[in-house]
């Protein structure tokens, strides 16, 4: 778990791939979810209407592709207009409740194993994980970092991180908290790669 922007989508993927165990990307759901409500033209505010077409909708996710109703969308998830309107369509109860049944079922599927990378993964969707971590960041070095890997503008990366950091931990539904047993681990002043040892050591001492 943690905010956008510290890492935690590449660190969880390659840790998850050096522990030999499957990943899992929450925010992809949410994201497909959103696509869904886009390209239906409907107001991602309007819970009633965003509902109705989330819950008519197959999701699925494998080897690292989004799929809805069996077509690949890893691309369209990413596109501007999703990251737009994610953070509304994700904070109404009911497609957080379809969507986390969607989460717990993959994981089931897999055997009860798998890296999985969120927002609420220790606090709401796996209570009772093995392991917890949170990952944080400075929102500078959050903003820094994202520019430089999408070119972005600075100021601009800021600003749309502090909107959300600011939405997705003042929702109702399933706040972005730190969830209770959780290593928080501030990856400000580490490297990727001391990220990804760090994490790969908990795992070790757990088993
Ligand atoms: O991690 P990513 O940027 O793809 O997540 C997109 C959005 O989905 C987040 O900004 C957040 O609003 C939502 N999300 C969520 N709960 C999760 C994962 C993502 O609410 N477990």
């Amino acid at each position: 778990d943690g905010p956008g922007g510290t890492g935690k989508s590449t660190v969880s993927r390659v840790v998850a791939h050096k522990a030999g165990l499957p990943h899992l990307d929450t925010g992809a759901y949410y994201r497909a979810a959103t696509l869904a409500v886009v390209e239906a033209g409907s107001d991602p505010h309007d819970a009633e209407k965003v509902v109705d077409i989330v819950a008519g909708k197959r999701f699925a996710q494998e080897s690292g592709h989004m799929y809805l109703n069996g077509q690949d969308v890893s691309e369209a998830i990413r596109e501007e207009k999703v990251t737009a309107a994610v953070s509304a369509v994700s904070a109404h109860p009911s497609v957080r409740r379809l969507l986390v049944a969607e989460q717990r079922a993959w994981i089931e599927r897999h055997a009860g194993n798998g890296v999985v990378e969120g927002r609420d993964i220790g606090s709401v969707v796996f209570p009772d994980a093995d392991l917890k971590i949170y990952l944080d960041a400075s929102a500078e070095e959050r903003a820094r970092r994202r520019a430089r890997e999408t070119g972005e503008d600075y100021d601009a990366v800021l600003a749309d991180l502090n909107r959300r950091d600011r939405f997705d931990s003042t929702r109702v539904a399933s706040p972005l908290v730190i969830p209770d047993g959780a290593v928080v681990i501030d990856t400000s002043e580490l490297t990727f790669d001391e990220v990804v040892q760090r994490l790969l050591g908990l795992i070790r001492a757990m088993t």
